[in-house]
């Protein structure tokens, strides 16, 4: 099969050729099921749900036979079987996934009472089930509830695999919303407005899901307006209830003044509709036993329009939703979904906009562009970066290379509505007329997934310096990147086989996972660690630095590090800093972070993390782990290589 990669050192999209099987594994490896399934609550509630919903049918004196939609692993199906279901019929769409519950299924006590079929529920016919069912559960939820398509799935299911009176875990679904003012939350939705001016401050933004650890964020960032109150309620037993398309206004009492600057959402499912068994995703400062899960996380949404309020005035928000996802308003507006008419919320990410939000309001950072380049001609070249804007106000004439249709347009208006004269703005280094004396960076580039991507830059400005033949000085001047151990409270459970889950031996998945886990490259996945509470457990530890004003090596370079730690540790996150003359750009940790204390984390990047196998993990006199990277002069991508 072919895969996409990107190439770092061009930014080019190139196909490769990937073994099929490893590359599904290393699909569904890092997909994060492993947390979902480790999700101890949400695996007890559901079995509750099914063992008071089978009995109930028992108690009727009908048989119980439930329909498993998307199965995953077979879990929920092994525990309808275990809770007395006369028969399982399981549906998986995802193939990779089924071929492992079909293993696991069959290596079961249960084997006899389940069926498996590979296909999407909603593309069954009615026929093709040989036991109609009395009873659904389905676990097709996401942070948003609706996007994965449960609406649908619950709805043709009523129709084509069960009978009346079928009960579903879980029963019911509601939605919650709480308005709140928030500076920090702002930052990922707002266009960049502090020492630049934003042309852009009547975009309504966005109107999709921010997916947010919001226990994590500080209590003194969000200020709520009023208390938390219900935008949706879905009752997943009444198919004929279930409408793809919803409006409603709702209304709460400012308890504060104040500008909504977010809508914070979350949910809360019944299983078996008695109120006895209710996953609730609400955050722990709202609901103390809420359980860390990463598969589920809060959600924040944007009004299109600002919006203010008094305390003791009402506010009032139009609710909407569509078959996958929802969005709100203020009440009056139309009922359509707000898009962005700017650009930027459309091509930036929204730690992409937090990051230039951050950069835009950067003294320090500014002071060294000042000092850099003031009356010099310059070139900036990044993709989807104002620091070349930044560096107009002191600069003689800038040219802003960026390779970006959609985020040249971007800069012209910030260009235009800034009066910014001596900017001008192209897409590929063979257009740049003026001889630079300087290049400057942040680095960044929309095509990046992990910090050191931004490489890229280096390959950009050394053919800039090649181009022309007189001396050109590269600012940033150095790349520095580097590795810390750490203990994490929960994110290593992302990675982490799954071994026996509720009684049942689900080995088979983790045959999968680990073995795509621990190939020969290891995973080093980006994940925004700020969200994640965890404490550092060794010495922060350079593994290469690189002058940018030198040549790119010609040949691969290897690079060895010995990673000493504190048992107990679970991960290694590996991020770059970019050190200007005065001031040193940091993509990963901020300050320092003394051992057994917690790092704090840039909220405008993702960082790298590589988990420790569990073996590794647990062994209690494991207290280092040494790293072998290896920079890829063809691309400009890094690999790493843990031995133990
Ligand atoms: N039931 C398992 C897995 C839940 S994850 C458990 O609780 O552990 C959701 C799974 O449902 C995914 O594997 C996804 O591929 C599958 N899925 C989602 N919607 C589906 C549908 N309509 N038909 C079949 N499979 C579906």
């Amino acid at each position: 099969m072919f895969i996409e990669r990107i190439n770092n050192a061009t930014g080019d999209r190139e196909w490769v050729v990937a073994d099929e099987n490893y590359d599904l594994a290393q699909e569904i490896a890092r997909s994060g099921f492993a947390d979902m399934i480790l999700d101890t609550e949400r695996n007890q509630l559901y079995e509750n749900g099914l063992q008071s919903v089978i009995a109930e049918k028992h108690s009727n004196g009908e048989e119980a036979n439930v329909v498993d939609i998307g199965t995953g692993t077979g879990l929920l199906s092994l525990m309808a079987a275990r809770a007395g279901a006369d028969h399982v019929t399981a549906i998986e769409v995802f193939k990779p996934m089924a071929d492992i519950a079909r293993k696991i299924l069959k290596s079961s006590e249960y084997a006899e009472k389940i069926d498996l079929i590979t296909t999407r529920s909603t593309d069954i016919n009615e026929n093709a089930v040989s036991v109609k069912g009395n009873i659904i559960v389905a676990e097709v939820f996401d942070t948003e509830l609706i996007g994965e398509g449960a609406l649908r799935t619950f709805k043709e299911a009523h129709d084509t695999l069960v009978g009346d009176g079928t009960r579903v875990v879980p029963s019911s679904g509601n939605i919650y919303i709480l308005p709140v003012q928030s500076d920090l939350l702002k930052k990922f939705s707002k266009t960049p407005s502090t020492s630049l001016k934003s042309p852009f401050e009547d975009c309504p933004g966005n109107a999709s899901v921010f997916d947010v650890q919001l226990s994590e964020v500080d209590k003194a960032d969000v200020k709520p307006l009023c208390e938390p109150f219900l935008a949706f309620s879905f009752n997943f037993e009444d198919g004929d209830s279930i409408i793809y398309d919803e409006t409603f206004v709702r209304e709460a009492v400012a308890t504060s003044s104040g500008s909504i600057d977010a809508i914070l959402m979350w949910w809360d499912i019944d299983m078996d509709g008695t109120g006895a068994h209710i996953i609730n995703m609400a955050p722990k400062w709202i609901y103390p036993e809420s359980q860390w899960r990463d598969h589920w996380m809060q959600a924040v949404y944007y009004l299109p329009e600002d919006m203010h309020v008094s305390a003791g005035e009402r506010i009032r928000l139009q609710c909407c939703h569509d078959e996958f996802s929802l969005w709100f308003k203020w009440a009056g507006a139309s009922e359509e979904k707000h898009n962005c008419t700017c650009e930027t919320h459309v091509v930036c990410a929204r730690n992409s906009l937090y990051r230039m939000n951050e950069l835009d309001a950067n003294e320090q950072m500014t002071k060294v562009i000042e000092k850099e380049c003031s009356g010099k001609d310059i070139v900036a070249i990044n993709e989807g970066s104002l620091i070349g804007l930044t560096a107009a106000s002191y600069a003689k004439s800038v040219t802003i290379v960026d390779s970006n249709p959609h985020f040249r347009q971007i800069l012209e208006k910030y260009r235009n509505h800034n009066s910014l004269n001596n900017v001008k703005i192209v897409a590929e280094i063979e257009k740049i007329v003026t001889i630079p004396e300087m290049i400057v960076g942040e680095p960044f580039y929309l095509s990046s997934m992990l910090p050191w991507n931004n490489l890229r830059f280096w390959y950009d400005s050394i053919a800039i310096c090649k181009r022309f033949s007189t001396p050109i000085q590269i600012l940033p001047k150095r790349f520095i990147l580097y590795a810390i151990p750490l203990d994490f409270e929960h994110l290593w459970k992302i990675a982490s086989p799954v071994g026996t889950v509720e009684g049942f031996n689900l080995s088979i998945f983790d045959n999968v996972c680990q073995t795509a886990r621990f190939a020969t490259d290891a995973i080093v996945e980006p994940q925004p660690l700020w969200e994640y509470p965890s404490v550092c457990t060794g010495k922060t530890v350079e593994l290469v630095e690189f002058d940018l004003n030198e040549e790119i090596p010609e040949n691969d370079i290897t690079f060895d590090a010995c990673i000493d730690f504190s048992p107990s540790t679970n991960a290694v996150a590996v991020w770059c800093d970019w050190e200007f003359s005065d001031y040193t750009m940091k993509t990963g940790l901020l300050e320092a972070c003394p051992t057994r204390s917690q790092p704090l984390w840039n909220k405008g990047y993702r960082q790298g993390v590589y988990f420790l196998p569990e073996a590794k993990r647990l062994d209690e006199e494991c207290n280092k782990v040494f790293l072998q990277a290896t920079f890829h002069e063809k691309n400009g991508e890094i690999s790493f290589h843990f031995t133990y």
